[in-house]
């Protein structure tokens, strides 16, 4: 078919099918557990390809297939699959390519949840992993074994933002035929495709800008055609980790406003930045764009436009908790991505049980903060009175 691929047709037109829904504008949500067929040759034909044909909502669901097909188009991936998590579509590509005896390459100060899934849960089941920190690809390369069979990066990471370059990793991955990964979280379908770099899967934690509407917890896997159909096969049926009919279809009602909310947070962003780096109580910022940013240059060949997660490091780290308390507008939370603006102080958060590990190497004064849909004023008021009311 000769279908044009512009941004607002894959999110208005791309696998909707209106005509088939007496002219809903609106696609109807699937909510069912099974399907039924004709004749016995019809159910045979679907169960031959449960990823093709509705048999069983495990496998594939009309609802999740129209999610599945658009965020396989924003990603310029072939095939797309979409879990329960974030956490676990990564783990479902991670099961998927490894097994006992292999070594993993890891990105340092990943993602709580993938830094617990190499580090805890894959050791017991014989597979080993490095954590390097990877500014520079030599430190991958270093790490490489003949039974490495995966690198799995988050560039730029969620806590200090730093990025591994794309191309020069994913070609070291290629010669040595080991599968890259990449967890695009961050800078969303819209703002960076690691595919075209040459990364062979890219996940996403849906729930962050994707969905961007603090209402569902969504995972995303995108890849060619075939890796896709392995994961299916194996870990996504197996496992069960699936999105319901009913959250991806608000998962694609949260991605009709993908553009509009990313340019917006990117606008608010650079806003509350420059107020941040002018402000005395503030040692440094993290963020991919901030001037100082001593990656600029990847900066600017993997990232087409800032997004909206940064955090602060204050120059008296033991004013974290009374100016997360002065917050009024930015409320105390975890995730980030939605339409609401958040805090998280991280440290003082990493003394549960749940965050430790992620908090390695992490400088102390550190709070993360989320930039949402409110007015940039709005914000900076609130940043400044909080962070004025801090004595010296
Ligand atoms: C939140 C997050 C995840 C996990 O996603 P869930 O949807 O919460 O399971 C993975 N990677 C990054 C960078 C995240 O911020």
């Amino acid at each position: 078919m000769d279908e044009p691929r512009d941004l607002s047709w894959i999110l208005n037109h791309l696998g909707e099918d209106r005509s088939q829904q007496r002219g809903a504008v609106a696609p109807p949500i699937y909510q069912t557990s099974n399907f039924c067929f004709p004749n016995v040759a019809a159910m045979r034909v679907a169960l031959a390809d449960e990823l093709q044909h509705p048999f069983y909502t495990r496998g594939n669901n009309p609802t999740v297939e129209l999610l599945r097909r658009k965020l396989a188009a924003l990603e310029g991936a072939e095939d797309c699959l979409v879990f329960g998590s974030g956490s676990a579509a990564i783990a479902a590509a991670v099961i998927q390519v490894v097994k006992t005896g292999d070594e993993v390459v890891c990105v340092s100060k990943p993602y709580t949840w993938t830094r617990k899934l190499l580090s805890l849960l894959m050791p017991r089941l014989g597979v080993t992993t490095h954590f390097v920190h990877a500014r520079d690809v030599r430190e991958i390369k270093a790490k490489l074994r003949e039974n490495t069979s995966m690198i799995v990066l988050e560039s730029p990471n969620s806590l200090t933002f730093e990025q591994q370059d794309l191309s020069a990793i994913a070609q070291l991955a290629r010669d040595r035929q080991i599968v890259s990964l990449c967890d695009n979280s961050f800078a969303s379908p819209l703002h960076q495709s690691p595919l075209a770099h040459g990364i062979d899967l890219v996940a996403h934690s849906g729930t962050k800008y994707i969905n961007g509407h603090s209402d569902v917890v969504v995972g995303v896997l995108c890849g060619s055609a075939a890796r896709i159909r392995d994961v299916f096969r194996g870990p996504y049926m197996t496992l069960g980790a699936i999105l319901s009919p009913h959250d991806a279809w608000l998962v694609l009602r949260g991605l009709r406003t993908l553009p509009v909310r990313m340019r917006q947070t990117a606008e608010t962003s650079t806003q509350v930045i420059d107020f941040l780096r002018a402000h005395p109580r503030v040692a440094r910022v993290f963020w991919p764009h901030a001037p100082e940013e001593p990656q600029a240059a990847l900066t600017a060949r993997q990232l087409r436009a800032p997004s909206g997660l940064m955090s602060i490091q204050l120059r008296n780290p033991q004013h974290v908790e009374t100016f997360c308390d002065r917050l009024q507008r930015f409320l105390l939370a975890c995730s980030w991505g939605g339409y609401e603006s958040l805090a998280m102080p991280i440290l003082e958060s990493s003394k549960s049980a749940s965050f430790q590990g992620a908090a390695d190497g992490l400088p102390a004064g550190l709070v993360r903060l989320s930039i949402g849909l409110e007015d940039a004023s709005v914000l900076i008021e609130d940043l400044r009175q909080a962070l004025d009311a801090l004595s010296d």
